[in-house]
């Protein structure tokens, strides 16, 4: 990419970012828009205000902060949004990172999308040294997933996972579970994601900005949906941990893995090993927290990267120990007032 402003160096041995209850923060995911292409009903309301473009940071920008924190050990990179494969020449962004991974500095530069451009971009995503994509579906039936994306072409993202396999792309299919809308289904996503070849993960619905419903009614605890699978199928606890709230079980029945994301029925967050960066530049500790550091001003301030990697010490040395989602009657309101397509999923 033209205009990158600073060189590639070797990282440290090990990470130099300690947080104050010594977990070395070895994963950032970057929004790269908070726009999107959906407007899945838990997740935004219909009517949505976005950012103005001149807010957003440039996709330089965007280059140069994540590779200040390769540079101080983060390992592994997510490329998320609003809708990713949505921004502008976001392909330019993929393939200036790729550097990264040529060196060694970086394992892993993944992707979660809504797969809607999954065609147009799988192959390249794949020339970019990108191994891994999630890709979210809720439900296998195109009405349902017009009705939950309120704009989503079901038989589109469809196409996109095909393409993604043909480019030899690994899928994990993320689903939120949804009390009454797709919680029948769960079983079925689960077979049919299996005998694809691809992951399955079920999400909690968290309490993250303004939407048009009441989340109480949508949320479905995943303690019960596990209990209702055991039922039926073995599943064997998996030791796999991503530093993340995810716990992985293997389904004896199918032969594939299923993962749990239950930052409500629990939370792992003596663990957490991530932080989150918007595409205007604030990266937030805790995405259950309102407290971020703006990127913007430093990296705008000077061409020198000092003042950025002072900003982001000061930032990691105040992470949070955790966060507090709660989802009932007495808690209607969002937990957080941002979208989870603003420090993205
Ligand atoms: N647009 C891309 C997609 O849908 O995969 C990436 C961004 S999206 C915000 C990332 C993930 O967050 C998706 O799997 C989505 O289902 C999930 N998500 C969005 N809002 C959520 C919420 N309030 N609670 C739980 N998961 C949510
Ligand atoms: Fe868009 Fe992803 Fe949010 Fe759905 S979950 S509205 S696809 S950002």
């Amino acid at each position: 990419m033209q205009g990158v402003p600073i060189q590639f160096q070797s990282p440290p041995s090990g990470s130099s970012l300690l947080d104050p209850f010594g977990r070395a923060i070895t994963y950032l995911r970057v929004s790269v828009t908070d726009r999107c292409d959906f407007r899945c009903v838990y997740c935004m309301s219909e009517d949505m205000a976005f950012l103005p473009k001149r807010d957003l940071l440039s996709l330089e920008e965007l280059d140069r902060i994540c590779t200040v924190f390769i540079e101080h050990g983060v390992r592994k990179l997510r490329i998320t949004g609003g809708e990713p494969l949505v921004r502008r020449d976001i392909m330019t962004l993929f393939r200036s990172l790729s550097r990264h991974l040529e060196s060694g500095a970086l394992d892993e530069l993944t992707v979660t999308t809504n797969g809607s451009q999954l065609a147009r971009f799988a192959r390249e995503l794949s020339g970019y040294g990108v191994k891994r994509v999630n890709v979210s579906i809720d439900t296998l039936d195109p009405d349902r997933f017009h009705r939950i994306t309120r704009w989503g072409d079901l038989s589109k993202v469809l196409q996109g996972l095909d393409a993604a396999q043909a480019a030899g792309l690994k899928i994990k299919i993320n689903t939120v579970a949804l009390k009454g809308v797709n919680e029948e289904e769960i079983e079925s996503l689960i077979h049919w994601a299996h005998a694809g070849g691809m992951d399955l993960t079920l999400i909690e619905v968290m309490p993250l900005g303004e939407i048009d419903g009441q989340r109480v009614d949508q949320f479905l605890p995943l303690s019960e949906v596990r209990q209702r699978l055991e039922a039926r199928y073995t599943l064997h606890d998996l030791l796999e941990r991503t530093g993340g709230p995810a716990r992985y079980v293997k389904v004896a029945e199918t032969g594939g893995k299923l993962g749990f994301i239950t930052p409500l029925t629990h939370n792992f967050c003596e663990s957490c090993n991530r932080v989150r960066l918007t595409c205007t530049g604030q990266l937030f500790m805790c995405l259950g927290q309102e407290d971020a550091a703006d990127l913007r001003a430093p990296v705008r301030a000077s061409a020198d990267n000092t003042l950025l990697t002072q900003a982001i010490a000061d930032a990691i040395a105040r992470k949070p120990k955790g966060h507090d989602f709660i989802i009932d009657r007495d808690h209607s309101r969002p937990a957080v007032r941002r979208h989870m397509s603003m420090t993205g999923g």
